[in-house]
């Protein structure tokens, strides 16, 4: 049995059991080549509805405990999940198709989440504020929301589920989580370590099903979860809202993207390429920050593109689990028709292809370059989510800023420049929840994650995303 053979389950984890509704299976595909890796028992609501009643059974014991005790049990998950990194990295390429250097990158930050928020645990801190007569006092608390559903996708499979449930379980909130369908393998596999952890039961449930609408729905509409987070599509995003305005429920919205990465006239412009492939190219494209659209000054113009047309020529496209694989599949056919289409759509309105263009099979496209890229063009407002790399040019500040923020999205941007004013001005007239200055990898625990606009709302990571799974209790003392 191969290693990771050992973390692979195929039942929801709810209440402390491995349980399922119905005898039924869903197949899980790998997307480097149809086949499949394997079966998952099926459920529908009645067992999901268990799943909330369990976590709100759990909350009142779990909130009780202190920091100190829950960030015990998320230390002791935190190490059985980098002890069995290459397992768990492993199952995340098979079904989500990311090269494997990536997944096992991809362990080690999911995990970052749990050691940080784990720490943080301890200080949760609230204020005091001066009483506004003599003889009162006012102190602000904040305690655990209560119940969370997290609705996590299947482009970063452990990562979006740690970075939504660490910072929830450290402050005292329990949880239901519903991984994609796509991608149930790695999130089972963390549900097994948590158990190993010894979460009480209830306190961490992970119900895994193939009808993503109704399992939101309910999510939404309960009463007992008192938030949702959840990350994926901005479509879905709405509906969610929509779903909660009964229940006025708190909602984190991490949701599409529309990144503009900036070359200006004094950048680095091998520091630009370098950047430029990280922050494009990373699982093969399909990232919330991933760039969408390269705004490159007209007299840097023709340098970036041809330095850059060769970086990604270098690129190595295969399954996930070769050899020095840079880009793996995309995750289902849907994804490539279209890329074909952003294509096609380019090339028909002046577009000209400088690397790729073209899908190899059913399953894999090719990292590709597209000159002459225009507003009129499909991906200048639409999220490509794929290895498609568009340059527009432009010639003033102005007119780069302007460009970059004709989007509805705010999620992630970038600027390279060597120029420090430039780079004080740009950021701030920038309409995003983030700015990559000379770096295009910006994600990390220690760092509030999250966007503005059409992009969502809410923030992961750092204090800040302690504070979205936190209400604010004022008490005031009087007579005193
Ligand atoms: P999607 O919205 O279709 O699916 C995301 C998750 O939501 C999946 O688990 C899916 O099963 C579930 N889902 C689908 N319909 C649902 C419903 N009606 N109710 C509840 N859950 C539902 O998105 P996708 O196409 O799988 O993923 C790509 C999108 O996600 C892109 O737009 C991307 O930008 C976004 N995304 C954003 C971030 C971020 O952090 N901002 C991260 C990853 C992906």
């Amino acid at each position: 049995m191969s290693e990771y053979q050992s973390l692979i389950f195929d039942k929801s984890y709810i209440n402390g059991e491995w349980v399922a509704e119905y005898a039924q299976t869903f197949d899980v595909t790998n997307p480097a080549d149809g086949s499949k890796i394997g079966s998952i028992y099926n459920s529908g609501t009645q067992l999901l509805q268990k799943a909330v009643d369990a976590a709100h059974a759990a909350f009142p014991a779990w909130k009780s405990k202190t920091g100190k005790e829950r960030q015990a049990i998320l230390d002791k998950w935190f190490e059985l999940i980098v002890a069995n990194k290459k397992a768990i990295a492993t199952i995340m390429t098979l079904e989500s198709g990311k090269p494997l250097t990536e997944s096992l990158g991809e362990v080690d930050y999911g995990a970052s989440f749990i050691q940080w928020f784990g720490e943080e645990a301890k200080r949760v801190y609230g204020d005091t504020i001066p009483g506004y007569t003599p003889d009162r006092r006012i102190v602000v608390i904040r305690q655990p929301v209560g119940v969370v559903g997290a609705l996590t996708p299947w482009n970063f499979p452990l990562a979006m589920i740690t970075r939504k449930v660490a910072p929830a379980l450290a402050v005292g909130c329990t949880v239901v989580i519903r991984p994609s369908e796509l991608t149930p393998f790695t999130a089972l596999a963390l549900a097994k370590l948590a158990d190993e952890a010894g979460f009480p039961k209830g306190v961490f449930n992970m119900f895994v099903n193939d009808n993503a609408p109704d399992s939101g729905k309910l999510l939404c509409e309960s009463e007992k979860v008192s938030k949702i987070s959840f990350t994926g599509s901005t479509r879905v995003g709405q509906l969610l809202v929509n779903q909660s305005a009964g229940t006025l429920k708190k909602l984190s919205l991490e949701l599409g993207g529309n990144a503009p990465f900036i070359v200006f006239e004094d950048a680095d412009i091998d520091l630009a390429v370098k950047g430029a492939v990280a922050a494009k190219f990373r699982n093969a494209g399909q990232t919330c920050v991933c760039v969408n659209r390269f705004l490159v000054h007209d007299s840097v113009y023709d340098e970036f593109a041809e330095k850059f047309t060769k970086a990604v020529q270098n690129l190595k496209i295969g399954n996930g689990l070769g050899e020095g694989v840079n880009i793996g599949p995309l995750i289902h056919a849907r994804a490539i028709a279209s890329c074909k289409d952003f294509v096609a759509d380019a090339q028909a309105k002046g577009g000209k292809v400088l690397a790729g263009g073209k899908a190899l099979n059913d399953y894999f496209f090719e990292p590709t370059v597209i000159a002459d890229a225009t507003p009129e063009m499909k991906f200048a407002q639409n999220e490509i989510f794929g290895p498609i790399a568009p340059l527009f040019r432009f010639k003033t500040d102005e007119e780069a800023i302007a460009m970059a923020n004709d989007t509805i999205f705010g999620l992630a941007s970038y600027l390279y420049t060597n120029n420090v004013k430039r780079s004080w001005r740009v950021s701030e007239a920038l309409e995003y929840g983030m700015v990559g200055i000379n770096e295009g990898l910006i994600s990390t625990e220690v760092a509030p994650f999250g966007g503005i606009k059409y992009s969502g709302q809410g923030r992961e990571g750092s204090k800040y995303g302690i504070e979205d799974y936190t209400e604010i209790k004022y008490m005031c003392i009087g007579n005193v």
